[in-house]
């Protein structure tokens, strides 16, 4: 990172822009040498009390512009329930807690992160605790708010959206709007994303004093080091296609994003059959299972991940080389944040959307939307399909497995429901004929 110089030739810390001494180590324990752009621009302003909407760039460093201010005035006026962060998906989540609770260490931060998926009374035990900061996605937080005694966030100083965006679109409405109505309205609001909301009603939903509005990548400009391809093929060709993309670049880490939990798992399932490392990422996986996914990309044990929207999202990893889009985004806006996955940190990295002859018109909505057309990957089609016939084996085997893993569910949430019967009512399940 280049060293920034204020005008009298001053470099810039994150001291001189007033951070205290405890949290300056804790930057430097992460090896946070200098402030990057956005926190260079919102620690100040924070520092003042201002409320915020930071336009940053994927891996900006906007994690640390908005939780340094927050852990300052937690030293300052130390209290429990400080801060809430909402975030649209359970990674998200559990990254920024990890964030937290890292600049934390040193002062004795107590975060919980509180997502669906997970036992709900272990998590009401830590809300008992009264922890200084929340991350959590809304839903659950909701539930918690509604169903466990004695919890409330009547002292909450700080609210942060991050992926604001997506936390103010109609998806998180009624949430958003019952948290809204139980957060003091005397606090400090901050919200981040790399595509912001221009929507003023939605924005004044979260109910901003005066913001300051920070912006440090023009409008929705995908990092400069990103080389960014399309591939124009028939919708029946496509399996073919990945298959051989992944293997002409094999070597790299790929994330693979596709528009359903179900394709997500099929397309998963037929990597595997063709022996590649793929690993799937999706909102129907059970929690612990979602995690362990990423975690197994994140040591490189696996170097596909297959995932939904769910991980298009502000997740961290470096390492990702390339993002395929295997089913085009159906919102413009989610293009920018599932090629943003790759080219982080100062590296470069490439992105490769495959367009069908259904998706044309949402192809042109995002050269759109970015200002930019894309270039054509270079492919030769007899090569490609020079492999249809494994990978149409492939396929009848991820098939198979699909429908044996939905039947096996069904099995167990049969059985589930007849445990639950009392004994005389109970009939033998029938596996044989599910
Ligand atoms: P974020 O945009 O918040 O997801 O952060 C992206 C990555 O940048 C994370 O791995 C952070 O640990 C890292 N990071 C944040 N601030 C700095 C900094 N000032 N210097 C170096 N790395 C940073």
């Amino acid at each position: 990172m280049a060293s920034i110089k204020e005008s009298d030739g001053e470099t810039i810390t994150f001291k001189s822009l007033g951070l205290t001494d405890v949290l300056c180590e804790a930057c430097l324990a992460l090896n946070w040498k200098i402030p990057t752009d956005i926190q260079r621009e919102a620690l100040p302003l924070a520092f003042q009390g201002r409320d915020i909407i930071g336009l940053a760039e994927t891996g900006s460093g906007k994690t640390g512009s908005f939780a340094l201010p927050i852990l300052q005035s937690l030293l300052e006026s130390p209290s429990r329930l400080y801060a809430l962060v909402l975030t649209p998906t359970r990674e998200l989540a559990f990254q920024i807690g990890e964030q937290f609770e890292a600049l934390g260490a040193g002062i004795g931060v107590k975060v919980s992160v509180i997502v669906g998926g997970v036992d709900m009374v272990t998590q009401s035990l830590n809300l008992a605790k009264k922890p200084h900061i929340i991350i959590a996605t809304p839903g659950r937080l909701v539930d918690h708010l509604e169903n466990t005694k004695g919890f409330n966030l009547r002292s909450l100083r700080f609210l942060v959206m991050d992926e604001a965006d997506r936390i103010l679109n109609m998806d998180f409405e009624t949430e958003v709007d019952k948290l809204l109505k139980v957060i003091p309205r005397e606090r400090t609001t901050y919200l981040y994303s790399a595509t912001m909301t221009k929507k003023v009603a939605k924005l004044q939903r979260a109910s901003l004093h005066n913001p300051v509005k920070l912006e440090v990548s023009t409008k929705y400009q995908t990092v400069a080091k990103l080389k960014q391809y399309y591939l124009f093929i028939p919708c029946k060709y496509k399996d073919c296609y990945l298959v051989s993309l992944l293997n002409e670049l094999a070597g790299n880490s790929f994330m693979v994003f596709c528009g359903t939990c179900n394709n997500t798992q099929r397309t998963a399932l037929l990597l595997r059959n063709l022996g590649l490392h793929a690993i799937p990422l999706h909102g129907k996986m059970p929690q612990a299972k979602r995690l362990g996914a990423l975690n197994k990309f994140k040591d490189k044990s696996q170097s596909i991940l297959v995932a939904t929207d769910v991980a298009s999202r502000g997740l961290d990893i470096p390492h990702v080389d390339v993002v395929i889009n295997f089913d085009i985004p159906t919102h413009s806006k989610d293009y920018i944040h599932r090629v943003g996955r790759t080219a982080r940190a100062g590296r470069s990295g490439r992105a490769v959307t495959f367009v069908t002859q259904y998706d044309v018109e949402l192809y042109q909505r995002i050269e759109t939307l970015i200002d930019q057309k894309l270039s054509l990957y270079p492919t030769v089609e007899e090569e490609v399909l020079a492999m249809m016939e494994r990978v149409a084996e492939a396929q009848r085997h991820a098939k198979m497995e699909l429908q044996e893993s939905s039947l096996e569910k069904k099995r167990k949430g049969l059985e589930a429901e007849e445990k639950k019967k009392p004994y005389a009512k109970r009939r033998k399940v029938d596996t044989e004929n599910i």
